[in-house]
């Protein structure tokens, strides 16, 4: 039983920035998903951009900048927590200020770090 998906539990979809993606059926879906349900962020509406070298989602801002998308961030929290770490960190313009609660505790923690 370990390891073997079921036969219909890849799919291709189109992301809505037109990229295609082997990706899980909505029908293997556990929500929020990046792809098939995100959740209630800022940055819901943007372009989907899969980050093959990152291994995560990035959102792309109006001004062509991709943001990690929080969805697959906090999948990552829970699954992967020690490469969850690191996954935020990107070059960003500002546009993905909106952040969960968790986040922006990580965020003012790291401030502090800085400020000492
Ligand atoms: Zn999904
Ligand atoms: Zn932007
Ligand atoms: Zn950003």
């Amino acid at each position: 039983m370990e390891g073997s998906a079921p036969e219909d539990y890849f799919e291709t979809v189109t992301l809505n920035s037109g990229e295609k993606l082997k990706a899980h059926s909505k029908k293997y879906c556990t929500p929020p998903c990046a792809i098939h349900d995100p959740s209630n962020h800022v940055m819901k509406e943007w372009d989907l951009h899969w980050r093959e070298d990152k291994a995560i989602f990035e959102r792309i801002c109006p001004h062509g900048i991709g943001h990690p998308d929080p969805d697959t961030v906090a999948y990552l929290e829970k699954t992967n927590p020690e490469y969850a770490k690191g996954i935020g960190i990107h070059g960003c313009d500002g546009c993905c200020v909106e952040r969960t609660e968790a986040e922006e505790d990580r965020h003012l923690a790291n401030e502090y770090n800085k400020g000492t």
